[in-house]
């Protein structure tokens, strides 16, 4: 055990040991980015489960991701061994769904089948009730009600509270958005559906009204750890308070449930009474208030900043070295940061050593911002400097991959964009999987009435539109009015309506009694695809279609198919991998069993932009923003776009506190890089189609121009306006200034060309071979992957990348270019 625990604790510095060891009261990590807070967590758990006689079920770790959860869990395991494999190692979302999933008994009207609403869904919600309330849409859109209503959420305002504030005020605003918040959660419970904040919300009402569930989740998590403390926001905060069961009496910090709680018990306690008869668990948060990048969903720095006053008794360490970044990237990352005001200043040091100066690069535009990162990465694998995926490249805002893409897809570099356009996201894969949770949980009104006739089955908008009403005037669920219809109790339907719907209830009854008459030991999410995608006829209409679209639906509905069985197969093969090891595999507590339908959907709706990101050794480069960039790490790194109104976004550029948020967000992309940094920015970017000049980055000048190698500064061009320039190089020549492509190098011209060829608008006689790489306003770049028939009606199928496969005819594509 003693050589055990020296193993635990080597290399770590004093300050990281301390962290290990620490035990008792509340403990905050805070400290600048790579100094080894992550990895501090890590070794705690490792170190609690080895040395401190902690049990896996003992703990709860909350990360950011799923992927950054797996990994941790991964790292723990290899330090202490497979028993850690059952240990919560999840995100808030996650772990709230299988706290909510196991105590459902307890939330009144739903049951353990809950659907999780998405922001689309939840949207879909609100544009009914907006109709049904008859509010104007433009001046109340669905947008931004859902903002509205989640801003109450994360602080924790219910309904009842929104309502009688909102009496007080008097503008209309806050009134029919308490209005609009009381039918939408009426409307969520009857639909047995919670939206992402309910999750956490529920969660903390669950808590602090049944202190006996309290009480059990305190017994049973002993240990709970937080990192990226920074991005909690106000309701996370009261979640990780109500689970460890420790911390200040705060009543404006409280729920309704809870003041109304207080009020009855003794005055000023917000502790329940069984809080005290268990003593509290240990807590540890680590976090970096610089890289607080989230406040638009209502993170607060407030929880990083007040921790002490929240938890009286609790203590902090400080990490002050940087074991991530050389010296010269670490000095970029002070200097910007260091503009920020009402910060705690930190020194971070490395003994890197200075490393290489940071290469910038002004392009004339968002093309030639691409091909010089393209050129560049290419030069150094080349050079075998790095390999693919040792190298990221970060923009502000998605829609900034478009150029890079097409320009990799051109010189062939292997790359995968994070984000985007998501495989769930589309129509037809949201379609099917909104029948899977019908028949999960058929009371999921949201997800019925998209699929009511989907595909086409004759019921229209009226026969909708009557059941709602029904439904409305019973006071029963739209599933319940649905079976009405079938039956002829509902009025001024027509028999071909009500036919239709009797034809469709009696199908999702078949397809769900065929999946329970199928029910194997592991059941087949596949098989269920399969089955609806067959016996409603979905699969059918696609494939008789004329539409070229319809074919690449088809194909994004196999890929679901594939999806879903590997799914199955997956968890099939691990419960079979455990037997053939003696284990007896049981469902965890408040998870669904592995690889059914349950599960599909969970991960369906968990799943996150960040999850995406390719291992490492995929051998690919990764694209995506700079929000999805955090708590990662990257031996070379370019973060793009330095451009006022383009980072700082336009929206900062006249709010300080958003300009600050802004000013994090660069933190937090230079802090990324291991080895090497590139910063580039283009002095003319298109935006809504219109070519748009943008000045430098004012970030971009805090960063000190002594660290930055120019390898070009603005070119002189009549058409750029010259004031926006600026000479950073006391030593460049007039030569560079005058922009040859690159200094010192050897320029590539062939890239030029091959951006010149994008010329043709129309395509008559636009001819495409299997291999032919294209591009298309609407999808971006692609590459040929397939070709049918001959002539003008010859067909082409695409491979736009993230944005899926395409099927088209390139005749008739008006915005198809080679
Ligand atoms: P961020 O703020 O970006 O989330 P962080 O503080 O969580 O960063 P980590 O990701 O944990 O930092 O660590 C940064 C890098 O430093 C990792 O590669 C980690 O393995 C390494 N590291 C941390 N501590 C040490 C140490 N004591 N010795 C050597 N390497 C370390
Ligand atoms: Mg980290």
């Amino acid at each position: 055990a003693q050589r055990r625990s020296a193993e635990l604790l080597e290399g770590l510095n004093p300050q990281q040991r301390a962290a290990v060891l620490h035990s008792g009261p509340p403990l905050l990590i805070v400290a600048g980015a790579g100094s080894g807070k992550t990895a501090v967590l890590t070794r705690r758990i490792a170190y609690l489960l080895a040395e401190r006689g902690v049990t896996p079920g003992q703990v709860l770790a909350i990360t950011f991701t799923n992927k950054a959860a797996a990994e941790m869990r991964e790292r723990v395991i290899e330090l202490v061994g497979p028993r850690a494999a059952s240990m919560w190692v999840s995100t808030f979302h996650s772990s709230c769904v299988r706290i909510l999933r196991t105590q459902s008994a307890l939330l009144p009207g739903m049951n353990s089948n809950f659907s999780i609403y998405d922001a689309d869904d939840s949207r879909r919600l609100l544009t009914m009730i907006g109709r049904d309330l008859e509010l104007d849409p433009k001046k109340f859109s669905a947008r931004m009600l859902a903002t509205a209503i989640s801003n109450l959420k994360n602080e924790l305002i219910g309904p009842e509270r929104a309502s009688s504030d909102a009496e007080f005020e008097d503008v209309e605003l806050p009134r029919i958005v308490a209005r609009v918040y009381t039918e939408y959660q009426r409307r969520l419970r009857a639909a047995n559906a919670l939206d992402f904040d309910d999750l956490i919300g529920e969660t903390v009402g669950l808590l602090q009204k049944h202190p006996e569930v309290a009480e059990y989740y305190r017994r049973r998590f002993r240990h709970v750890l937080v990192d990226e403390y920074q991005d909690t926001n106000h309701a996370q905060y009261v979640l990780v308070r109500e689970l460890v069961g420790h911390g200040a009496a705060d009543p404006s910090a409280a729920t309704e449930a809870a003041d109304a709680e207080a009020g009855a018990a003794a005055a000023g306690e917000a502790e329940s009474p069984s809080a005290r008869s268990v003593p509290p668990s240990e807590l540890c948060v680590v976090g970096d208030a610089d890289q607080s990048i989230y406040a638009f969903r209502g993170a607060t720095i407030r929880n990083i900043e007040e921790f002490e006053r929240d938890f009286p008794d609790a203590e902090t360490i400080l990490l002050e070295q940087n074991y991530r970044s050389t010296q010269n990237i670490l000095t970029a990352a002070n200097a910007v940061i260091a503009r920020n005001t009402n910060r705690r200043d930190k020194r971070l040091w490395t003994d890197a050593g200075e490393g290489e100066l940071i290469t910038g690069y002004v392009a004339d535009n968002e093309h030639d911002e691409a091909a010089f990162v393209a050129r560049e990465i290419d030069r150094l694998v080349d050079a075998g400097a790095a390999g693919y995926s040792d190298i990221a490249v970060f923009y502000r805002t998605n829609n900034n991959s478009r150029a890079l893409e097409e320009i990799f897809i051109r010189m062939g570099l292997p790359y995968k964009v994070v984000g985007g356009v998501r495989f769930y996201e589309r129509k037809e894969v949201r379609d099917i999987v909104a029948y899977l949770r019908v028949l999960e949980n058929p009371d999921d009104a949201v997800s019925l009435r998209r699929i009511l006739n989907t595909p086409r089955r004759g019921i229209g908008d009226r026969a909708e539109a009557c059941v709602a009403v029904h439904a409305e005037q019973r006071g029963i669920g739209f599933a319940e009015a649905l079976r009405d219809a079938a039956a002829g109790e509902v009025a001024l339907l027509n028999t071909r309506a009500r036919n239709a719907i009797a034809g469709f209830v009696e199908l999702l009854e078949q397809i769900r009694a065929a999946g329970e008459m199928d029910e194997l030991d592991f059941p087949d999410v596949g098989a269920v695809v399969e089955a609806v995608l067959d016996r409603t006829g979905y699969r059918s209409e696609l494939e008789s279609s004329d539409d070229p679209q319809d074919g690449a639906r088809l194909d994004n509905l196999n890929e679901l198919v594939s999806v879903a069985r590997e799914f199955s197969s997956e968890a099939r093969n691990a419960v079979e991998a455990a037997r053939a090891e003696g284990f007896v595999p049981e469902a965890g507590e408040g998870e669904p069993e592995p690889g059914s339908l349950a599960a599909f959907l969970e991960r369906v709706s968990l799943v996150a932009d960040a999850d995406q990101i390719p291992d490492e050794g995929s051998g690919m480069v990764t694209m995506m923003t700079l929000h999805t960039a955090k708590g990662l790490e990257f031996p070379v790194v370019f973060v793009t776009g330095w451009e006022d109104g383009q980072f700082p976004h336009l929206r900062a550029l006249g709010d300080p506190a958003e300009l600050a948020e802004e000013r994090r967000l660069a933190y937090v992309g230079i802090t990324r890089a291991r080895r090497r940094l590139y910063l580039t920015r283009a002095v003319v970017r298109s935006a809504w189609g219109q070519p748009v000049f943008n000045p430098e980055s004012r970030f971009l000048q805090e960063v000190p121009d002594h660290l930055i190698d120019w390898q070009r500064l603005e070119p002189k061009r009549s058409s750029a306006p010259t004031q926006y320039g600026r000479r950073r190089d006391a030593e460049s020549t007039e030569d560079d200034w005058t922009g040859g492509w690159l200094r010192g190098r050897e320029t590539r011209p062939g890239l030029r060309e091959g951006r010149s060829a994008r010329v043709a608008r129309n395509n008559v006689g636009l001819v495409l071979a299997v291999g032919d790489r294209v591009s298309d306003d609407k999808y971006g770049l692609g590459r040929v992957v397939a070709a049918d028939g001959v002539g003008d009606m010859a067909s082409v199928t695409i491979d736009f990348g993230s944005n899926g496969k395409i099927r088209l005819i390139p005749k008739f594509s008006q915005t198809l270019t080679k």
